[in-house]
């Protein structure tokens, strides 16, 4: 498998993990956008979140609650934060592995660029 968050997940490329379970896995994103800016993957290979269907409606549940669970151990539950998954060119997905960005730490404007 060439898909370079599969290989995090195989533990074939290291990475700053901060949490895990059965499903997900959580680290700490290599140039981060924000004081708090940890990545988290479905352990599955699934190329984004267009290419999710209704089989896959319990595990997306339980993603976005492991995301508000980093966050929360993260210390950016109370000050806020933001979940963000780019999907597709004009959103600037470069990896092409289902991925939330965990963003916090600092006020954030709206709407982004
Ligand atoms: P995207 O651009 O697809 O929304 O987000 C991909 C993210 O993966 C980027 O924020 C980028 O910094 C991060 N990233 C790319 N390669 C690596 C890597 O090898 N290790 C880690 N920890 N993050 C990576
Ligand atoms: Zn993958």
């Amino acid at each position: 498998m060439s898909c370079l968050f599969c290989k995090i997940v195989g533990k074939e490329i290291p990475a700053t993990v901060v949490a895990e379970n059965d499903d997900a896995i959580a680290f700490r994103d290599i140039h981060p956008a924000a004081p708090t800016h940890v990545l988290v993957i479905p352990k599955t290979h699934i190329a984004s979140v267009a290419d999710m269907g209704a089989d896959d409606a319990a595990l997306l549940g339980r993603l976005v609650l492991f995301a508000s669970e980093v966050a929360k151990t993260e210390g950016i539950g109370e000050t806020g934060f933001r979940l963000v998954s780019n999907t597709g060119p004009n959103a600037g997905q470069s990896v092409f592995h289902l991925h939330w960005h965990v963003l916090g730490g600092r006020t954030m404007s709206w709407p982004p660029g």
